[in-house]
């Protein structure tokens, strides 16, 4: 874009949502396999408020889960991560973040891609507003062990040409089966960083509640 003579680039942002209790390898590589084949200029980590689709279950506080996500990410210079979830009171929206985030910047100056892992976005028709969502970002869909890539296929008409597919080396990690060894005394070490992993301990998270 040309703007008073300067011609302005495009910056390509990614966008990382997650629950993050606690991130882990599947997170970081969806995150740095997307900032390098699609060329972006940074990834943004947002660690959710109170994630609506998970009421079901005791999330761990938004401090804890932005601290790991912090330490996850400290070692590398194109990782950021925004308390914008966390520090907003009521649920959180990606299409509200995304509005939000937009006004950061000067309008057409950016393109964000949020990155998503198939399962998630196979889901994408029960979040709120998701008929909007294509004209505020790209979704990056990165396999997960057990999602088919063809199921992309199904999502509404808007989706098409929105969506681009992107696969990495998969890692059959998820959050849910890292609480899970917690919970019972079994090793975790490899699935997450080591920091990470220390900050778990240190805190005493996901050990079973009167233990
Ligand atoms: P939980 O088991 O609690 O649902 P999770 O491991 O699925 O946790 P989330 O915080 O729910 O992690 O996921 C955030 C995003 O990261 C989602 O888009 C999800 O699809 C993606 N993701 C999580 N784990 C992986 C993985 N191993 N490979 C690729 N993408 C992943
Ligand atoms: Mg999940």
């Amino acid at each position: 874009m040309s703007f008073g003579g300067h011609v302005i680039r495009t910056r390509k942002i990614g966008i990382m949502g997650g629950t993050f209790d606690p991130i882990h390898y599947g997170h970081l590589l969806a995150a740095e396999e997307s900032f390098f084949a699609l060329d972006l200029d940074e990834v943004i980590f947002v660690p959710t408020g109170k994630p609506p689709h998970k009421k079901m279950r005791r999330v761990s506080s938004t401090e804890d889960r932005y601290t790991m996500t912090l330490l996850a990410t400290l070692d590398n210079p194109h990782f950021k991560v925004s308390r914008i979830e966390i520090d907003r009171n009521e649920s959180s929206h990606t299409v509200d973040t995304l509005r939000e985030m937009r006004h950061w910047y000067a309008p057409d100056s950016i393109q964000f891609f949020f990155i998503t892992g198939l399962d998630a976005v196979l889901d994408i028709t029960t979040w709120k507003e998701y008929t909007a969502l294509p004209s505020l970002c790209n979704i990056v869909a990165v396999n997960r062990p057990g999602y088919q890539v063809g199921k992309l296929e199904q999502l509404p008409e808007i989706f098409k040409g929105n969506i681009v597919p992107l696969e990495i080396p998969l890692l059959s990690i998820s959050s849910t089966e890292i609480r899970r060894r917690i919970e019972s005394g079994k090793n975790v070490r490899y699935l997450m960083p080591e920091l990470v992993e220390r900050y778990i301990y240190k805190k005493g998270l996901y050990k079973r509640i009167g233990r």
